[in-house]
């Protein structure tokens, strides 16, 4: 394999914008579960781009796939139809039990049109005033909106006034959705992630699911559904709230979905499929021929391997040893998840484990300052789950040994 020549990792550039705080490595190539710097550093992959490389790296038959997509078309625009959207879309509807999507580039833009939406919802209705239902700790992206709709401050900050229109709620407390909401004729939807990814990983219950479903129907609001970090397999279920046995009405999709090429989607059911109409909605990129290719092989590729039973059955084992190791650790608060998104919430801030780990040969990330977060390749093995746990352990032992 032919690798170009590598650039000297800079600790931070001159005309990049200083908008992360970066581990300082540069990363040059990957294969399966693996990535390599550019100083030749093999490193284990339990980030997965955040929940993006659903195939791992260099999949022997994603990379065809996509190599021959890009000999016949990237782009054209939706001016004409793009046949690969048809055979998504239809794909989706098919997993979710749903009807219709749409197609964009990310999350941010996949919950934009969600929210866009649930007010077109609402002045269909002719409700002038919408107001939508969003949770505490909610991460739904930084664009404007979605940024206002998301449950974090310390994001927030610096980027006001937000967008009106929403009523914030804590998680898994139905009679406090009900209050919030009570009397109030201009609600429209009701909007969480099944698990919030970036909040620390926070699972809404099955049962709360259920009654969430109930009240929506019963109220003639949208249930709508971040799936952006939990969909797309990485539970276990094609998308986390089939675990409570519940349709949303509208579902955002986007990291998992195209195995790391740009994609985002909503996907609608009978009550939203046709809110949004030409004109009212869309994007330049969106849906175009190689994100499309991208989402059907991958699709293609987590049927044909058992990927779905492989996340449950990995993420039960790496939970099962985590727990087994450090649940009774008095430093660590508690070890949850489900399937291969999988949080350890320890008692103090551990943002530097970041880089640690990275010394040691493995990718993880940190969320709401105290989660280790786990989301490696819906591909990983039983071995090279041994293996980041043999790297991860010790750090964490280590890390909770020292004094504060
Ligand atoms: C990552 C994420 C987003 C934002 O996605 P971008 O592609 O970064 O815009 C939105 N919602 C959830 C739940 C996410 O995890």
């Amino acid at each position: 394999m032919n690798h170009p020549a590598a650039l000297p990792a800079a600790p931070s550039s001159p005309h990049v914008m200083n908008t992360y705080g970066r581990v300082p490595i540069a990363l040059s190539h990957g294969h399966g579960c693996r990535v390599w710097d550019v100083n030749g550093k093999e490193y284990l992959d339990a980030l997965a781009g955040i929940a993006v490389n659903t195939l791992g790296h260099n999949h022997p038959r994603l990379v065809p796939a996509l190599q021959d997509q890009i000999s016949k078309l990237i782009h054209t625009s939706n001016y004409y139809h793009v046949p690969g959207q048809e055979q998504l879309a239809a794909r989706l509807a098919e997993l979710s039990g749903m009807s219709k999507a749409f197609f964009c580039n990310s999350g941010l833009e996949a919950n934009e049109a969600v929210l866009k939406l649930a007010r077109k919802f609402g002045h269909d209705k002719g409700i002038s005033n919408p107001q939508i239902v969003v949770y505490e700790r909610a991460f739904h992206g930084r664009s404007i909106a979605t940024l206002s709709a998301t449950g974090n401050t310390k994001l927030q900050k610096g980027f006001e006034p937000m967008v009106p229109g929403f009523i914030r709620v804590p998680l898994n407390d139905i009679e406090a959705l009900k209050r919030a909401t009570e009397g109030n004729p201009d609600v429209v939807a009701v909007f969480f992630e099944t698990i919030q990814g970036e909040g620390g990983i926070n699972a809404m219950r099955n049962e709360y699911l259920r009654a969430v479903r109930a009240l929506c129907t019963e109220r003639d609001w949208l249930l709508c559904i971040d799936e952006v970090q939990s969909g797309m397999g990485r539970t276990g279920k094609w998308f986390a709230h089939q675990w409570a046995g519940i349709v949303p009405d509208v579902m955002a999709l986007a990291k998992g979905l195209a195995s790391g090429v740009p994609i985002g989607a909503i996907v609608t059911g009978p009550k939203a499929s046709e809110v949004l109409q030409p004109g009212n909605h869309g994007s330049t990129f969106g849906g175009n021929p190689l994100a499309m290719r991208a989402g059907l092989e991958t699709l293609r590729i987590m049927e044909e391997d058992g990927l779905l039973e492989n996340a449950a059955r990995m993420g039960d084992y790496l939970m099962g040893r985590l727990r087994a190791e450090l649940g009774t650790h008095p430093g660590v608060k508690e070890v949850r998840g489900q399937g291969l998104m999988i949080g350890m919430e320890l008692a103090k801030p551990c943002g530097t484990l970041i880089a640690r780990a990275a010394e040691a040969g493995l990718l993880i990330s940190v969320t709401a300052d105290s989660v280790v977060r786990l989301l490696p390749p819906l591909i990983i093995s039983q071995a090279e789950v041994d293996e980041l746990l043999a790297r991860l352990l010790p750090l964490v032992r280590a890390f909770l040994a020292e004094q504060e």
